[in-house]
């Protein structure tokens, strides 16, 4: 039998907004791995680390391209879960309700919700490597990554790599969602990654009750109001189950 402490239940019942902050664990369920999971196959002897930088796209654009490729293969293989679903269903259910996600891979949209702060970007879409620009076509090139059809500098994805700043937009707009909450939810995250890790925080400023749901403790276990140390898709039902 799953335990959320009865104050969370209480306070999630009650909430009139809820925010949901997601990180790779709620993906973990559907078979796409976490960054701090070791990698399996062709990449095991490299570290994300070592591949999601721009400084590793400019040393070997080819190399982080098909890395890349990889991992959206593994999405498209993958369907969401019950924590995406349950998370779908809340939107369903509570008017003020939002996603806020570090995930790049589209599973909460693929479940349903509609209300999704991606903070770290999308790994299905395309970006100019030295504009920056968006780019709805790319050039197929024999030898990957494809090229820009304006300037013809190679295309890398749409992701926030690490040691690159989140769009201003963005991080505005989660910030506002935290200042506004009753209820923060943090599923499946580190909390090792900023900014987003300072969101909660945030939250817990201005007043929110902060459930933290990750079978491990993390640096934001401290400032959680609940913790419920168990897997985010069963977790997550039975939150959604409350508010029947
Ligand atoms: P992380 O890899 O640093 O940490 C994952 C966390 O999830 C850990 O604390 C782990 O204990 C927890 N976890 C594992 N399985 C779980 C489960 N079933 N239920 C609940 N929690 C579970 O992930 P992060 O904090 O998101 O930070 C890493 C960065 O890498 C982020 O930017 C993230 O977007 C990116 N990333 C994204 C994906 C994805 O889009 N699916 C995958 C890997 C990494």
């Amino acid at each position: 039998m799953l335990e959320i402490p009865q104050m969370a239940l209480e306070r999630f019942r009650h909430a009139r907004r809820v925010a949901v902050l997601t990180g790779a664990g709620i993906s973990a369920e559907s078979g796409v791995p976490t960054f701090r999971d070791a990698q399996t196959g062709l990449w095991a002897r490299y570290s994300p680390e070592d591949l999601a930088t721009p400084q590793a796209f400019s040393r070997n654009p080819r190399m982080v391209w098909e890395w890349y490729q990889w991992r959206r293969q593994l999405v498209l293989e993958a369907a969401p879960n019950s924590g995406h679903l349950a998370i779908a269903a809340m939107e369903r259910r509570i008017p003020g309700f939002r996603v806020l996600t570090q995930n790049v891979d589209g599973l909460h949209q693929r479940a349903g919700s509609t209300r999704v702060v991606e903070l770290h970007g999308n790994l299905f879409v395309d970006r100019c490597f030295r504009e920056g620009i968006t780019l709805d076509r790319v050039i197929e090139a024999t030898d990957p990554p494809p090229r820009c059809p304006f300037c013809g500098g190679p295309v890398r994805p749409g992701v926030v790599w690490f040691g690159e700043a989140l769009s201003p937009r963005v991080v505005q707009e989660a910030d506002a969602v935290c200042r506004s909450v009753d209820v923060l939810v943090i599923a499946g995250t580190s909390g090792l990654v900023h900014p987003a890790a300072g969101l909660p925080s945030r939250a817990k400023a201005h007043g929110a009750f902060v459930i933290e749901i990750n079978p491990e403790p993390t640096p934001l276990s401290d400032l959680a109001d609940a913790t419920v140390r168990e897997m985010a898709g069963s977790a997550l039902v039975t939150l959604l189950d409350a508010l029947s």
